[in-house]
């Protein structure tokens, strides 16, 4: 069933809702961009229907709902240990499809992989049901989700189209229905974007052999100087899941205190230092590398369905070196290309040595 519902109305919905619910959408922070005088938009708790920003992509990503940046796990003292707390109401999350899309890759990283579950992503994870957001006009210049096989999804309780006066209701879950009973019921389902301006071709790695020659390329080498290392790009990606843990000590004695969960970054120099120093990706461009093949090769490759990456656009946006992942993964489509046809070349000229032998 689907309602049109005025502005008014719809933030009276909202009221009712958030007796049971927190409700986390895009919102404005004024000035706090990162050039002077532009404004930041992020995943927020928001009061009324106004405070969405929707024809806007946000900077940040919405997995801080339930990932944040830093997220106190429990507390400890010299014999015992604490659970921290999660507040009692559930969560909607006003979200694009990618994103949805993107919330699915991180349940397979935090529930699914290594055969344990982690215990404070699914107490939040539970909690969580999805406004999908219409996303239709193409996007912005950045987004690739087509590509990424990301743009659709019905992986929501509600969609919902903003209009100039009125906002446009689809309802799935039947939880949310009685909310809706006095509203005009209309013709209405979400349409999704199907092309963008910025597309990727995903290369194909069918061997082992064909790896080891991309792991070699010279194109790694390009980010050794124009790369900075700074992890911007894995903090706004949606599927960038990555932590370290930080103990805040209370005592002198550092035994008693709490653990927290901080995001880390691939990309940044230490990630793979070890005790010692040893060090596995030493190079910008070997982190670039490792960031690369992980989300358009082997997520996939162990996972099965799907490639990591839902072509949001944001590590694009917020690189402060301009360098853009689209383009990274169409470079490195042309070189496994170029890799391919001089492999077919060599066999050729295999295969002719073999007959002229025969003769
Ligand atoms: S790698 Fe970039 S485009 Fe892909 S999901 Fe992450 S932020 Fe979005
Ligand atoms: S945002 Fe750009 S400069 Fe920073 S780590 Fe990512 S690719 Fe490198």
């Amino acid at each position: 069933m689907s309602y049109c519902v005025n502005i008014k109305r719809m933030n009276e919905i909202l009221k009712e809702l958030q007796k049971e619910y927190k409700i986390y959408a895009p919102v404005r922070f004024e000035k706090r961009g990162r050039y002077s005088d532009t404004d930041l938009i992020r995943y927020a708790e928001i009061n009324s229907i106004e405070d969405v920003v929707y024809d806007e992509k946000s900077d940040f990503s919405p997995k801080e709902v339930i990932y944040p940046i830093t997220q106190r796990l429990f507390y400890f003292t010299e014999d015992e240990y604490m659970e921290s707390k999660v507040d009692d109401k559930k969560i909607l999350i006003l979200a694009r499809p990618c994103d949805i899309n993107g919330f699915r890759r991180l349940d397979t990283i935090f529930l699914k992989n290594g055969g344990t579950e982690d215990i404070y992503y699914k107490r939040l994870r539970e909690k969580v049901k999805f406004i999908l957001m219409e996303c239709k006009k193409g996007g912005w210049d950045s987004c690739f989700c087509v590509s990424m096989g990301s743009n659709k999804t019905d992986d929501y309780s509600l969609a919902i189209r903003f209009d100039s006066d009125n906002i446009l209701v689809e309802i799935k879950d039947n939880e949310f229905t009685g909310l809706f009973a006095n509203e005009k019921e209309v013709e209405f389902t979400p349409e999704f974007v199907t092309s963008n301006p910025t597309k990727v071709n995903i290369p194909e790695i069918d061997s082992y052999e064909l790896l080891k020659k991309i792991y070699d390329l010279d194109m790694w080498k390009s980010y050794n100087s124009r790369c900075i290392s700074c992890g911007a790009c894995t903090a706004v990606c949606i599927t960038c899941s990555c932590f370290t843990t930080l103990d805040v000590t209370y005592t002198e004695n550092g035994k008693v205190g709490e653990r927290r969960r901080v995001q880390a970054s691939c990309m940044h120099e230490d990630f793979t230092t070890m005790a010692g120093g040893l060090s596995f990706r030493k190079t910008a461009g070997e982190r670039m590398r490792f960031r690369t093949l992980h989300k358009i090769y082997d997520y996939k490759l162990r996972f099965k369905d799907e490639h990591m990456c839902v072509g949001c656009g944001r590590c694009d946006e917020r690189c402060p070196e301009l360098i853009s992942f689209p383009a990274t993964i169409n470079r490195l489509y042309d070189e496994v290309e170029k890799l391919k046809k001089a492999e077919t070349i060599k066999k050729d000229i295999r295969q002719t040595a073999s007959i002229e032998e025969v003769k």
